[in-house]
């Protein structure tokens, strides 16, 4: 092969180059996006787990509460009957005992007092952090709910975009002549997916080295198909403007 056939042989393989490196970037993308969906659930998850502790925390101790109050009336209820049973008490003894009992009432309805005033604290204390954890966590959800949206999206598009790479190859392939593409394959394999590459200012972009000066100024000039003596990529030059030197 030679002259223009071959530089259009070429041409088609750059062509074919770009677009299965496009189709090697959507592979990684579409084994990378659901690993993303699945961590971005994994965390909101334990954030959804401690968001509920932290409520149920707070409700646990509304009802303990709601317990000591409870335990207080009852207490105050105690008091006020024991106390009416001094009106009834015949001697003395039974009076000494009464007022022992009303002692021991007392204070423990002032223990109980004690312990609802600190459980209110604790309580305000409790229903500031959540309220600030509640407001944090319905952020961070809609985040998470637009942001997985957004990728869901970005999945389907690579789909749509997979299938176009996909199409668009086979048509080259069809236009690359079989012993050429058979090369290319072979380098692309052996090179990262990589076979065919740009030498600009006598460097190859494949491996980052010089070429010879003879190689570049034959690149530049001839039809022919050539080959970078390092990695052995197909090379090409086309202008990149600026001067070449
Ligand atoms: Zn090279």
């Amino acid at each position: 092969m030679k002259g223009k056939n071959l530089k259009a042989q070429l041409s088609f393989l750059i062509e074919l180059q770009g677009i299965d490196l496009k189709i090697g970037e959507i592979t990684i993308k579409k084994k990378e996006l659901p690993e993303k969906i699945a961590q971005m659930d994994e965390e909101f998850m334990a954030m959804t787990a401690s968001m509920e502790e932290a409520r149920s925390k707070f409700e646990e101790l509304n009802k303990r509460r709601g317990d000591n109050e409870d335990k207080f009336k009852r207490g105050v209820d105690t008091l006020k009957k024991t106390k009416d049973r001094l009106l009834e008490v015949k001697t003395n003894k039974e009076y000494q005992a009464i007022l022992k009992e009303i002692e021991t009432i007392e204070k423990k309805n002032s223990d109980n007092e004690d312990e609802i005033i600190t459980a209110m604290e604790d309580l305000d204390n409790i229903k500031g952090v959540l309220r600030t954890k509640e407001k944090d966590f319905d952020d961070r959800r809609s985040r998470y709910e637009s942001e997985k949206q957004k990728i869901a999206q970005e999945i389907s598009q690579l789909d749509v975009d997979l299938a176009d790479c996909q199409q668009k190859s086979s048509d080259l392939r069809r236009q690359v002549r079989s012993e050429l593409q058979k090369k290319y394959e072979i380098i692309k394999g052996a090179r990262n997916g990589l076979a065919v590459v740009l030498v600009w200012k006598e460097v190859c972009s494949g491996c980052h080295m010089n070429i010879p000066p003879q190689l570049y100024i034959e690149l530049q000039r001839s039809a022919d198909l050539l080959s970078c003596p390092n990695c052995n990529r197909i090379i090409y030059w086309i202008n990149q403007g600026g001067t070449d030197a």
